[in-house]
């Protein structure tokens, strides 16, 4: 099996420390020999990988940057490497340590009672347990404050009716992060499998996101009790808490499905050969598809690591995380279709990576907020101006 080699153009590496780069090894290593083998054929089958869900917990790759309760603590440029390699694996598998550490147990973490971080980090952090995080309904994607999923407090019990749907690992999950109105505003809630009122189906006929469950949330008349509100969630803004953190590790993941693309079509144009024997890689037209790519990750590179750097230093903001997940997203997907071109023909098999990335970017594109919102988050710090309405 090749060992990836790696993109570093500018010595980037150099701005890594001794043990951010083991981390970063230890992730490599693991996709490599663990993924790259397999997600081919789950990606195909629309199967989830669910094997490598333990040894994932194992190397401590949920929760990562979390503290305390088995979490790794690692720093946020370890975490944001992680998420970088995972995602050179498959954008499936990425978004599923995603929903896991930043949207199930970074909101318990923040907002939970010692007694629901006590019951829950420790087996979400080994892999024991599987959360998702349901914030999106059938009609309200791009502006959640709208949603109409109720919680009504009757006696010791939170009543929820109404519906969520696009939930990462909803059918699996054995706990759901659930936002619904109440009448004091909007409000987390802890939701368990089993939990009479509670049902999941699973959405069919996704041709993105193949290697990564995704279900619909129904709620009808589902009690839990009282001690299942997350105490400190409160409002919108906690829900946007949590995606901020996720868009972070997206923002460095998309990286890794862009250096995938670009080695792939490097190698591949240096040994295939057309006119006169001589390698693709030695025409300029292709050249500058190659050299748009590696400029590209470079800053791509950049960006990340300077606002992981903000992150660890209690400086990064939401604005910031919105230009980091906008910029690498869409240079992962242009790199995407500039390495499937220069592979020709063979750039549509599934022989190579390049047609899967490109099919998982366009959901990446999409969730977390769409390109768009992040362009108006960006447009409202510039300006001071609301362009969302
Ligand atoms: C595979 C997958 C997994 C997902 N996992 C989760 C999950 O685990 N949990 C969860 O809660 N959600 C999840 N989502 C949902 C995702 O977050 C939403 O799809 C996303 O927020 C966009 O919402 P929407 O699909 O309703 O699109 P819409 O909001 O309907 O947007 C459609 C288009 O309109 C544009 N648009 C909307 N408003 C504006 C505006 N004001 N100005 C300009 N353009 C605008 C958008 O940018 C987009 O181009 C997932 C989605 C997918 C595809």
């Amino acid at each position: 099996m090749p060992r990836f080699p790696g993109v570093d153009y500018i010595q980037f590496d150099s701005l890594l420390s001794e043990q951010e780069l083991l981390v970063r090894q230890t992730a490599r290593q693991f996709v490599d020999e663990r993924v790259v083998p397999i997600i081919r054929e789950a990606y195909n089958n629309g199967k989830f990988p669910s094997g490598l869900i333990r040894e994932m917990g194992q190397l401590g790759f949920f929760g990562a940057n979390l503290e305390g309760y088995g979490c790794a603590g690692l720093n946020n440029v370890e975490y944001g490497l992680i998420m970088q390699e995972l995602e050179r694996g498959d954008s499936g598998l990425r978004s599923f340590v995603s929903v896991q550490g930043a949207l199930v147990m970074y909101p318990i973490h923040a907002y939970g009672s010692e007694e629901q971080k006590q019951r829950w980090l420790p087996k979400l952090q080994s892999g024991e347990a599987i959360g998702c995080f349901g914030l999106t309904e059938p009609d309200f994607g791009s502006n959640p404050s709208a949603m109409r999923t109720t919680a009504e407090k009757r006696g010791a019990a939170w009543v929820l009716n109404g519906e969520k749907t696009w939930i990462t690992n909803g059918s699996v999950a054995g706990v759901a992060v659930v936002w619904a109105r109440t009448s004091e505003g909007i409000r987390g809630f802890l939701v368990e499998k089993g939990t009479p009122g509670y049902s999941t189906s699973d959405i069919h006929g996704k041709l993105s996101m193949r290697a990564s469950v995704t279900s619909s949330l129904h709620f009808s008349e589902c009690a839990v009790p009282e001690s299942h509100q997350l105490p400190c969630a409160k409002g919108l803004k906690a829900a946007l808490g949590c995606l901020t953190q996720a868009r972070f590790g997206i923002g460095w993941g998309v990286l890794g499905a862009a250096m995938d693309c670009y080695e792939t079509a490097r190698s591949y144009t240096l040994a295939r050969k057309q006119f006169d024997d001589k390698p693709l890689a030695g025409h300029q037209l292709v050249q500058e598809k190659l050299a748009w790519m590696i400029t590209e990750i470079t800053k791509g590179q950049l960006l990340a690591l300077q606002v992981a750097k903000l992150k660890d230093a209690g400086k990064m903001d939401a604005a910031h995380v919105s230009m980091l997940k906008r910029n690498n997203v869409a240079i992962a997907l242009e790199c995407a279709r500039l390495s499937r071109d220069l592979l020709g023909a063979n750039g549509i098999m599934d022989e190579y990576p390049i047609m899967r990335h490109m099919c998982n970017l366009e959901t990446v594109k999409t969730y977390e907020g769409t390109d768009h919102i992040h362009t108006l988050v960006i447009g409202e710090r510039v300006t001071g101006l609301s362009a969302y309405r």
